[in-house]
């Protein structure tokens, strides 16, 4: 019989799958034994429980290892039509209880989630029906008078209220990314439309993230079904973006897009609307199930861990009274809201959108998504003839190269010339503008940038000299510019703010200055992410994976040195996403002490039959303690257990095409530099400010408050928020003995 005091938590998968869900299992499965818990699996959703048996397991912390980067879900998922009835949810709860699990985490779908909730609710009720018709001993149902649940949303249409972001989305637009960003490439050499229908029956995040990250001419969603007339406006806006140079059109249509009078509007009605109006054969590309396909993105594995762990924690400290919880995110943060509430909400915005009250429905979404609604039709849509006198807006880069900051000019360009703007690019950085080297940048120019990597205005190293300023204010009177956008990383921010400083010296310089951060190493103050951080954490997870499958039958230690210099963020978030058993932060200052213990553990865990031991380690991690002599040091005390390796990682980190994530930032950050000029120069003010993003909203840091935010000698924020995260990952990379959760 099941020891009272201990506390059993079941873990299940429900409803379609989703990548990032094995992520999650790991988490919970691992943070619930860590906190004292005894782990099950309950096998292929709610049937598992409705079969006990084998459709129930323990699950031990080796078993969740090495399963994030696997798409799908290890410990299966179905549709259990037997749960949708009374009896069935009955035959589940015994199942539990005789098991002694009343506190379980349902990563799933709205459907799932609703189940949860109604078992819940039942609980008490079948448990005293069982008790009296003699199936459950009665010390069982006195003993698990609850049944507490944590829900975890996995859902590749980020379709659920209560949550900024769901486990799957962002590795669904990884997938239609690509298939955009490969049509583009055979559109634009034949001048040809395409229609891509992507997933989402009532909401249609993934249309229209995807249309803005991937350069897309129009998208249609089921929240904003489009006017009258819709056809009309969609070949327009086709013979616009043909006008301006663009070769290829890409039409984006959500599964669900309707149009006012509720009719769907599908692939094959755009197709035939295309073909009679601009006498055009589009083609048609139906994604369908490649979005839940592949690999999950690192952004999904960290998320998903994060959601694992806090939700076991809630349904291991739950009151009686607490009620099931939904654990999502928002604004960044893990955030818990009542599930019951959660649900319902999410069903009445699937109403309003049924009963064609889309702008509640897409109101319910939150500002940011109808924000983003904007931002495309604005993208999408420039003005391309400007005043006579337009303000003329230099925009060049500064630092290392981030992947998106061509997605940031392009957006620079396209919504600065909708504004009445001249966008000037300056080749190569502040140099390039001592010397002169600007050129007008139209759409045309920018067509296509939204998805390349690299830099096209190219990017250098170094904070403007003192003995530049002159040269600085001679090109800014020269080439009457009137604003100054700088899209990088430390270096610009230095740079920038020494231009604002000697506006005394050089009058000219009294200009508006702003700052878009973009750095892969996330080490900018007044924003929580920059532009490039994603892609770069992606590269390296892609790396991690090999090396890992590299050494499968090996004893193995490795040791991965990643970028970041003096900044953390890659490491640690590579590490919770890659599952590393260590990672050696420059906010942790390493001792010789701490690095014998961690030999004591690593050749603990080989002798334990252990098989890979991954540790990551920024490259400004210590200046002694390098990733070789790491490497040497854990290789002294191999003993014949193990042998290791090392890995630099170095460039990959920089290049490759940015990500989903990284294009629509640079989109939302360029956007809001561009309105911040704007004002600006039509209050007549000389403002210098830093856009970013603060608690998931774009905000502005006025430069002048950047000394207070930023720690100059280790060049990297005061304050960094992931820095919490640390706890995560070293709770989940090796199993601790003794450890009892307190609540
Ligand atoms: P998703 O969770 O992805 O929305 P479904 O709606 O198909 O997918 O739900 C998955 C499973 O969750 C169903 O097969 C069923 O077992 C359970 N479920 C869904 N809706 C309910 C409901 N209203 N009551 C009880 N169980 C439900």
């Amino acid at each position: 019989m099941v020891s009272p005091v201990t506390r059993r938590v079941g873990v299940l998968t429900s409803g379609g799958d989703a990548q990032g869900m094995n992520a999650a299992v790991r988490a919970v499965a691992r943070a619930g034994i860590r906190f004292g818990a005894e782990v099950f699996a309950i096998h292929e959703g709610y049937q598992g429980a409705v079969d006990g048996g084998d459709g129930i397991s323990a699950l031990g912390w080796e078993d969740v290892g090495g399963i994030q980067h696997r798409g799908g879900t290890v410990i299966g998922t179905a549709r259990c039509a037997a749960f949708r009835e009374r009896a069935g949810r009955k035959q589940a709860a015994y199942h539990l209880a005789a098991q002694g699990i009343d506190r379980l985490v349902v990563v799933g779908g709205d459907g799932s989630l609703t189940g949860a909730n109604l078992l819940s609710t039942e609980w008490p009720q079948f448990l005293a029906e069982l008790a009296a018709d003699g199936v459950l001993p009665a010390d069982i149902v006195a003993t698990h008078p609850t049944l507490h649940i944590a829900g975890i949303v996995g859902s590749i249409d980020n379709d659920m209220v209560g949550t900024d972001m769901t486990i799957g989305t962002d590795s669904a637009m990884h997938r239609i990314v690509e298939a955009l960003d490969a049509i583009s490439s055979t559109a634009a050499s034949h001048q040809r439309t395409f229609v891509v229908e992507v997933m989402g029956r009532r909401c249609g995040y993934l249309a229209l993230t995807a249309a803005i990250a991937g350069g897309a001419d129009f998208a249609l969603i089921p929240e904003a079904p489009p006017g009258d007339g819709w056809e009309e406006e969609l070949c327009e806006s086709l013979r616009r973006a043909r006008e301006r140079g663009r070769r290829e059109s890409i039409v984006v249509v959500a599964e669900g897009a309707r149009d006012r009078s509720g009719e769907p509007i599908t692939a094959d009605r755009i197709c035939a609307v295309l073909e009679e109006r601009l006498g055009e054969q589009a083609r048609v590309t139906i994604l369908g199930h490649v979005q839940r396909g592949g690999s999950p993105s690192a952004f999904d594995r960290s998320m998903a861990t994060m959601m694992g762990y806090d939700a076991v924690d809630q349904v291991l400290t739950a009151g009686p009274n607490d009620g099931a919880q939904l654990v999502g995110v928002h604004r960044n943060r893990v955030r818990r809201v009542p599930l019951m509430r959660a649900v319902q909400e999410n069903q009445a915005v699937a109403r309003m959108v049924d009963e064609g009250h889309y702008e509640q429905a897409l109101a319910a979404r939150g500002d940011s998504y109808a924000d983003l609604f904007g931002l495309l039709r604005a993208l999408s849509h420039p003005r391309t003839t400007l005043p006579a006198d337009p303000k003329r807006i230099a925009v060049l880069h500064a630092g290392g190269l981030a992947p998106g900051m061509n997605a940031a000019v392009r957006a620079v360009t396209l919504l600065g010339s909708d504004a009445g703007h001249e966008i000037l690019g300056v080749d190569g950085g502040f140099t390039g503008l001592c010397d002169g080297r600007l050129r007008t940048l139209t759409p045309r120019d920018v067509d296509g940038w939204a998805g390349l990597g690299g830099a096209e205005l190219g990017s250098r190293r170094g904070v403007l000299a003192p003995e530049q300023l002159y040269a600085v204010a001679r090109a800014v009177d020269t080439h009457r510019i009137d604003a100054l956008l700088v899209v990088g990383g430390l270096d610009g921010y230095e740079s920038a703010q020494r231009i604002v400083r000697e506006r005394g010296r050089y009058p000219s310089l009294d200009i508006p200055v702003v700052c878009v951060p973009a750095t892969i190493d996330n080490n900018l103050p007044g924003t929580e992410l920059t532009v490039g951080a994603d892609t770069a954490l992606n590269a390296i997870v892609e790396a991690i994976d090999r090396i890992k499958q590299s050494a499968l039958a090996a004893h193995r230690c490795f040791v991965i040195e990643v970028m970041g210099r003096e900044c953390g963020y890659l490491t640690l978030m590579s590490a919770l996403s890659a599952g590393a058993e260590r990672a050696y932060l420059p906010e942790d200052d390493l001792t010789l002490t701490d690095l014998a213990a961690d030999v004591r553990s690593m050749t603990q865990r080989f002798r334990d039959g252990h098989g890979l031991f991954l540790a990551i380690r920024a490259e400004g991690a210590h200046p002694y303690y390098t990733t070789d002599v790491l490497a040497r040091i854990f290789e002294a005390e191999a003993d014949d257990l193990y042998d290791v390796r090392q890995a630099v990682l170095g460039h990959v980190q920089q290049g490759g095409n940015p990500s989903p994530f990284d294009r629509v930032l640079a989109a939302r950050l360029a956007a809001d530099a561009v309105a911040a000029v704007s004002a600006a120069l039509g209050a007549g003010r000389s403002d210098a400010v830093a856009i970013g993003l603060d608690n998931g909203e774009i905000a502005r840091t006025p430069l002048r408050r950047v000394d207070d935010l930023v720690d100059w000698a280790r060049r990297r924020p005061r304050d960094q928020w992931w820095l919490r995260l640390r706890r995560v990952m070293r709770d989940l990379a090796e199993p601790a003995v003794g450890t009892r959760h307190t609540p």
